[in-house]
């Protein structure tokens, strides 16, 4: 009997590549652009290892408003000075549109079972929430997208603000059946003081 030499199967990876195409030629650009790739890759890892402070958190209210950018500064103005609610005090649940997520279970179901689902987990994680805070604002894109989707608004000829107070005035019955008796709920309303858009002061609605 002839002993024929073993045949090797190539490892699986070879196999892979010399059946697809031959092996690229890496180009002095490619690897010149792999380098600068790799800094700006560990200058990333540099920032990320920089350390902040935590927050002792004993939250007392959940507070649902905009991520619209114009509104940011005065939303944490107003929750820490005039809701009284320091970092910590408070769970933001920060989302394009806010509160208007939760304005019409019928028509958008899955945006109301996102917030419902997460106003309900909050509760029930944390016992000493007593205030869901509601927030919409003026000149809202969401929201202003969210009634040219439903385009059922009586009284349409109202303006897009007063419009948006109408539909945040509703939510407290339409979220009734997932708030603890406990948990009362408020509802304020952002807008610019004047055609400037340079402050912004807030009102109740309810
Ligand atoms: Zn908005």
């Amino acid at each position: 009997m002839i002993n024929e030499p073993r045949k090797v199967k190539p490892p699986l990876q070879e196999q892979e590549v010399s059946s697809k195409k031959p092996q690229s030629v890496v180009s002095p650009q490619a690897k010149t652009e792999k380098v600068i790739l790799n800094q700006v890759v560990s200058t990333e890892i540099k920032k990320v290892n920089q350390v902040y402070p935590s927050t002792d958190a004993e939250p007392q209210a959940v507070v649902v408003y905009c991520s619209d950018p114009r509104f940011q500064a005065a939303f944490q103005g107003f929750i820490h000075e005039e809701l009284g609610l320091s970092e910590g005090k408070f769970i933001p649940l920060v989302i394009a549109g806010g509160a208007d997520a939760l304005s019409n279970p019928m028509r958008l179901p899955k945006e109301f079972k996102f917030m419902k689902d997460r106003l309900e987990l909050y509760q029930s994680r944390f016992h000493d929430v007593k205030r869901i805070v509601l927030i919409g604002h003026e000149d809202c894109k969401y929201y202003e997208s969210v009634r040219d989707r439903i385009r059922n608004f009586m009284g349409s000829q109202l303006s897009l603000s007063a419009q948006h107070k109408i539909t945040l005035g509703l939510l407290p019955k339409v979220i009734a059946s997932f708030v603890a008796p406990k948990v009362s709920v408020e509802i304020y309303f952002a807008k610019f003081v004047d055609e400037t858009h340079s402050e912004i002061t807030f009102e109740k609605v309810f």
